[in-house]
């Protein structure tokens, strides 16, 4: 008997850090060209899929996400089923839970999800490339998620996916969100005017991949790197200052993630990582503070784990 595809789904679309991010040039069509290493989180939304005769429907948490076809949710299964040619429809239910307009690809991670979601839901009539290719109908970042890969750079938009080996241990990472909305095309924007802006910093293929494998976060720390802060800082100068406390506080490495403005302390282990976003979070009750390690593959327990550190310095994040 051939078995019957589940009627409804429920995924945790994970959010990303940009471990250094390059850019190298503007493209014709709008985009820049990046050189960028993802890595995959262990902090994630829910969103549940069911299947239904016609119509794609969203509900959601955040009252300030719109749910109609500005979401890329809704995006995502409106292009599957038009790539596929299926009749039928989806109602999606999202519960946020990383922060929005951060920097860490919540979004674009709905959207995958959505499309990963659906082709299981259908009985796979897409293969992973497929699925990937229309990732990158839906934005730069998406095809990263699609691949589902813990580690890996972005060539072109970023869309251009390249795995490499995950860590052997998870690298630990305090999060803090200033809760400023930042928009991604203001910040390119803003990185098109700076002198000098194409400068990338210096990355070695392999150095960069080799350091997050053997989890030296020390070493690490000194290779992080974002070409767009200064264009981030200059826009908002609060994240020079968040960057300094996370510093202060004893972070190995702090960077800005993508487009800001979550800002990341990478340090050592899970204990400096409670010990750190404690401090911070006692200092700023405004901001989100989060702690979030690698999204190994198979490790089942780490958003509930997660979850406990989160509520443990008693944020509710949105
Ligand atoms: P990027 O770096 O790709 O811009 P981000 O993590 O900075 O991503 P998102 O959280 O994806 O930002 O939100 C960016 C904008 O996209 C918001 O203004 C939001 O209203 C809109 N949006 C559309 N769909 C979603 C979704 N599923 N989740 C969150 N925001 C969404």
């Amino acid at each position: 008997m051939t078995p019957v595809p589940p009627s409804t789904l429920t995924l945790h679309p994970p959010a990303k850090l940009n471990l250094y991010l390059a850019v190298l040039g503007r493209r014709p069509d709008g985009y820049h060209t990046l050189k960028t290493l993802y890595e995959r989180l262990d902090v994630a939304d829910e969103l549940r899929l069911t299947r239904r005769p016609a119509g794609v429907t969203l509900t959601c948490s955040d009252p300030s996400i719109p749910t109609d076809d500005r979401n890329l949710v809704v995006r995502a299964a409106q292009l599957f089923f038009q790539a596929t040619a299926l009749r039928g429809g989806v109602e999606a239910a999202l519960t946020k839970r990383i922060p929005v307009a951060g920097g860490l690809g919540g979004g674009s991670s709905d959207a995958a999800s959505t499309l990963l979601g659906l082709n299981a839901l259908c009985d796979a009539p897409l293969d992973r490339a497929r699925l990937m290719a229309l990732g990158g109908q839906l934005g730069a970042d998406v095809p990263f998620f699609v691949s589902e890969a813990t580690v890996a750079w972005g060539h072109e938009r970023g869309d251009a996916i390249v795995p490499v080996p995950p860590p052997a241990t998870p690298l630990w990472h305090v999060l803090v969100n200033p809760g400023i909305p930042v928009l991604t095309p203001e910040v390119y924007a803003q990185f098109d005017r700076l002198p000098a802006a194409l400068t990338p910093p210096q990355a070695d293929d392999t150095l960069l991949p080799r350091l997050v494998r053997t989890g030296d976060p020390a070493v690490l720390a000194g290779c992080l790197a974002n070409a767009l802060e200064p264009a981030i800082e200059a826009s908002y100068p609060a994240i020079r200052r968040l960057k300094a406390v996370l510093s202060e506080e004893g972070a190995l490495g702090v960077l800005v993630s993508g487009s800001g403005p979550t800002t990341f302390g990478l340090v050592a282990d899970q204990a400096q990582a409670q010990a750190l976003a404690a401090r911070v979070q006692r200092g700023q009750p405004d901001w989100t503070v989060l702690v979030a390690r690698t999204a190994l593959p198979a490790s089942a327990q780490t958003s509930r784990r997660t979850a406990g550190v989160r509520g443990s310095l008693g944020r509710a994040v949105q």
